[in-house]
């Protein structure tokens, strides 16, 4: 039995690159054996991190043989994991989702309603009494402030705050500045293409009987992106068809102002309406105070399908 794998979802962000860093290292620490992977393309914003804190990537894994051990971080849904995920033994799950997975056999199951898995693991380092060092802290600030953008999203609670202002002693890290400034890393689309840009963060959702998928982009400035809408609509409905979709909702989202505007195509796009009470003109609409698909997107587009 090899090293147990530890990794997030598929589409990785900052937040499941850097867990299965950190969880990986809190394991180590405990004495287990085990190795930090990822399921796919590290994103700018995380490029941005690892650089900083001058950490190697975890190592990509394509396919994981069955009745491997592994560790899941900052996901628990099977539609969001390796393919192959009921083949495989859970041991543990640290996760900030609502639970979707049900396994025959007893397993360590961490969720808590917080903005970001890091809080849970900073905790986690705390119950354990292992001393978190500064890369680690910078770590965890960076994953805390990338999920709930700057503190700023519905997804926030009191000890994501908590765990920012604590880390950012440890790392000597100015949330606020280092914050921004890893943010805007992340929202440079130069170098891809249309269709890696609608697959950059991305996720399958069905609204009850609405298929569909909300892909997400943050941007310092909403007409940047906008500039390129044509394109994105065409990639859109490209992917409706392909995948036969119901709903391609695109948040194109403002973390300076905390607005997102959205690009809504396929039969079922007046559920944006309807959800929202907005008029989509040229299928698209400004959704203000909009930032989480978690909070603002997946409970309101299903209480209304
Ligand atoms: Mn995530
Ligand atoms: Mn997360």
């Amino acid at each position: 039995m090899g090293k147990t794998l530890i990794f997030g979802h598929k589409n990785p962000d900052t937040d499941s690159i850097t867990s299965s860093i950190v969880m990986a290292n809190l394991e180590t620490k405990l004495g287990n054996n085990v190795e930090a992977c990822r399921l796919g393309v590290i994103n700018k914003e995380t490029e941005y991190v690892l650089n900083y804190f001058g950490v190697q990537a975890p190592t990509l894994v394509e396919s994981i043989e069955d009745g491997r051990n592994v560790i899941l971080v900052d996901h628990g849904n099977p539609l969001e994991s390796v393919d192959n995920l009921d083949k495989l033994n859970i041991l543990k799950v640290v996760d900030h989702h609502p639970v979707k997975i049900t396994v025959a056999y007893p397993l360590y199951y961490r969720a808590e309603p917080v903005g970001c898995t890091q809080t849970i693991l900073y905790k986690m380092y705390k119950e354990y009494n292992v001393e978190v060092d500064k890369k680690i802290a910078g770590l965890m600030l960076s994953a805390i402030i990338s999920d709930t953008l700057l503190l700023k999203s519905p997804t926030t609670t009191e000890e994501d705050k908590k765990a920012v202002e604590e880390l950012s002693k440890i790392s000597g890290l100015d949330p606020q500045v280092y914050g921004l400034e890893m943010l805007k890393a992340g929202t440079d689309l130069s170098s891809f293409t249309i269709d890696e840009i609608l697959h950059l963060d991305a996720k399958k959702i069905d609204f009850k009987e609405v298929k569909s998928m909300v892909a997400q982009v943050n941007t310092a400035s909403i007409p940047d992106v906008m500039k390129m809408q044509k394109e994105l609509e065409t990639g859109m409905k490209e992917i409706i068809e392909k995948e036969n979709l119901d709903l391609f909702m695109l948040l194109i989202t403002d973390i300076i102002n905390s607005n997102s505007q959205v690009i809504a195509m396929g039969k079922d796009a007046g559920l944006v309406e309807k959800a929202y009470k907005v008029k989509l003109e040229n299928n698209t609409a400004l959704l203000e105070g909009v930032v989480s698909r978690k909070k603002q997107v997946v409970p309101i587009m299903t209480e209304n399908a």
